[in-house]
């Protein structure tokens, strides 16, 4: 064996505070939603029920990509399916799933996130809403994968959304990124007698192909 006990406990540490951070950023509410990152074979998942500010080291929850329990004695999720479908058809390393409240608004009234703003290319096109289906089913991970199909974000109907990334950061500043999208559309499709314009496919491929140089990118340390 290498140095693999640190790597999960360091991996652990994020989840949880990528976990705390849904909580404290208005995302969540208590319990609701979860958070899991993946390390090769195995799925590092929030536990079902339990409070984020509990969670400690020694409550570390990892199951294999078949969904059993590898490491632990907590419940994992009860979105194990979406998570595990997201891994399956993916290389998302880190899936973030939350209740965020303009989001969640938003997938009750349209069956795609209208596209108000150019970071829509940041999710890989215009944000698609995943039919209902009973939080924890197997047929709402079959929505959600659907719906997810080029994206890497997706809001799930009456129920919240769905982003993933290289990196737990990554999968949370997308769900940040799509909640403010949601908040932006709401605000302007609420003004009396206007109605937003929007961003032609052209202009989101425009801007996707900024967007691939954008930052620090090749300076290092950023
Ligand atoms: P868990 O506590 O089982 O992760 O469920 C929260 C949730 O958001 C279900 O959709
Ligand atoms: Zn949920």
């Amino acid at each position: 064996m290498t140095d693999q006990p640190d790597h999960l406990a360091a991996a652990w540490s994020d989840l949880v505070a990528t976990a705390r951070r849904t909580v404290a950023d208005g995302l969540v509410v208590g319990t609701s939603g979860n958070v899991s990152c993946r390390l090769k074979d195995l799925v590092l998942v929030t536990p079902t029920g339990v409070p984020y500010d509990r969670l400690g080291p020694g409550d570390l929850t990892a199951v294999d990509l078949q969904g059993q329990q590898i490491i632990g004695t907590l419940r994992p999720t009860s979105e194990l399916p979406m998570h595990l479908a997201v891994y399956r058809s993916t290389p998302a390393a880190a899936v973030v799933h939350t209740h965020a409240p303009y989001a969640t608004a938003v997938s009750t009234l349209v069956p795609q996130l209208p596209p108000v703003h150019y970071m829509t290319a940041a999710l890989g096109g215009p944000v698609r809403v995943a039919p209902y289906a009973l939080y924890g089913s197997d047929e709402l991970a079959a929505h959600m994968l659907d719906a997810l199909r080029d994206r890497t974000g997706c809001l799930l109907q009456n129920h919240g959304t769905m982003t993933y990334g290289d990196s737990l950061a990554e999968a949370l500043d997308r769900t940040a990124q799509l909640e403010w999208m949601c908040r932006v559309w709401l605000t302007a499709q609420s003004v009396p007698g206007h109605t937003p314009s929007l961003l032609s496919d052209g202009q989101l491929d425009e801007a996707a192909a900024r967007l691939r140089g954008y930052g620090q990118r090749g300076r290092g340390t950023h």
